[in-house]
């Protein structure tokens, strides 16, 4: 995995403007914004306080995101239990810096956010790595036990995963729960990509699995579900004590997240049914584009239920299968920036898929397909 300060990220981005390469591989929409929450930021802040909010959040959002996530998921949550952070990031920091003691085990699961690691090691703890069994991207319960001892105190889990865009289920989640039982373990699950689901697979929280909910913080954000990565308000969700726990880290992380901002997203998080159904059925176009372009051009694309990303199995898609070398191939010679998924692997790396956004307009995507098309006809 790169060194902080110099992430795949900015890499393949940098090569992607220096090249004028398409950019599929940064994880944002290239879209137009939408203009409801735009004008309520805007109103926000003309007409409201921009002095400090109350460190846990104004209460108006904290209410939102628990009404939210009674419509969308059917939790029963009290506002009490939302903390609002400045981005989902500073949900996870927060959270860790809470839970994660000197010397302290904490189990992660890759393909991984980059942010985890980092942030176990920095609060002193000592990371377990298991992997996800490639291609479906399934959590293997045996592993997970085998990786627990008696230093283990917690697992961070993805759903849907950043970058596979598998979710977890019921039953999965349900056996994590009785791991977490037998040995009192905490359950920090990052989901900030629970509203980008394209396949009508429930979103399924730990805080929605009796075993789990005492013991769990579920991670939200605004950027995510807006669509607006820039944003960063974010939340963290748990049990009232584990809830004050995170508010005592976020108070000298950043203790407060821009009024303007909280006001836009309990704005947005009320918004009709029809609002959230409309920008689904929107990416759903996209990434159908995206996929079947590839697909028509002899590309195998996994399936995936969620987030802005399809993953390409290069192997079966009979192209060279190490995604590092490949993805710098593709920007230089098809260009066309892709993020390798392998840079999502603190060890053991998987070398065989590619990450794809298709978060950008149709012509953009069209245009790609056309060089990757292009790229792999030259190589046979
Ligand atoms: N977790 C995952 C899995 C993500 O993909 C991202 C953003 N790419 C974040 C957390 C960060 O969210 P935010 O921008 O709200 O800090």
């Amino acid at each position: 995995m790169s060194a902080p300060g110099t992430t795949i990220f900015e890499h393949m981005s940098g090569l992607a403007r220096e090249l004028g390469a398409i950019n599929l591989g940064q994880g944002f929409p290239e879209l137009p914004e939408p203009p409801e929450l735009i004008a309520a930021a805007q109103r926000a802040l003309g007409e409201r306080s921009n002095q400090y909010p109350p460190m846990r959040g104004i209460p108006e959002l904290r209410a939102a995101v628990a009404g939210y996530y009674a419509r969308t998921q059917g939790l029963t949550l009290s506002a009490e239990q939302v903390i609002v952070t400045s981005g989902g990031t500073e949900a996870l920091a927060a959270t860790v810096f809470a839970l994660v003691a000197p010397g302290d085990e904490v189990v992660l699961v890759q393909p991984l956010y980059d942010a985890y690691l980092p942030l176990v090691q920095w609060a002193g703890g000592t990371a377990k790595v298991i992997s996800l069994t490639s291609p479906e991207w399934t959590l293997p319960i045996e592993t997970l036990k085998a990786a627990i001892g008696p230093k283990t105190r917690g697992i961070v889990l993805n759903t849907p995963n950043n970058p596979v865009g598998t979710m977890l289920s019921r039953e999965t989640l349900e056996a994590i729960g009785e791991v977490a039982e037998a040995h009192d373990l905490w359950v920090l699950c990052d989901e900030v990509w629970e509203a980008m689901v394209f396949d009508g697979t429930p979103h399924v929280s730990p805080l929605a699995i009796p075993s789990l909910a005492r013991r769990s913080v579920k991670v939200g954000s605004a950027g995510k579900i807006f669509s607006m990565t820039g944003w960063k308000v974010g939340w963290a969700v748990a049990a009232p004590a584990l809830a004050a726990k995170i508010a005592a880290r976020h108070q000298f992380l950043t203790f407060t997240t821009p009024p303007a901002l909280q006001w836009a997203a309990a704005e947005g998080l009320a918004l009709p049914d029809t609002w959230f159904a409309a920008q689904r059925a929107r990416y759903t176009a996209l990434k159908a584009r995206l996929v079947s372009g590839l697909e028509a051009a002899g590309f195998i694309v996994l399936p995936a239920s969620g987030t802005w990303f399809i993953t390409l199995d290069l192997a079966a898609s009979g192209l060279p299968a190490d995604d590092v070398l490949l993805s710098e191939r593709l920007v230089r010679e098809a260009k066309v920036a892709s993020i390798p998924v392998s840079a999502f692997y603190a060890e053991r790396p998987e070398k065989g898929f590619l990450r794809l956004c298709f978060t950008k307009d149709e012509a953009v995507l069209d245009e790609a397909v056309a060089r990757l098309a292009a790229f792999r006809a030259a190589l046979a």
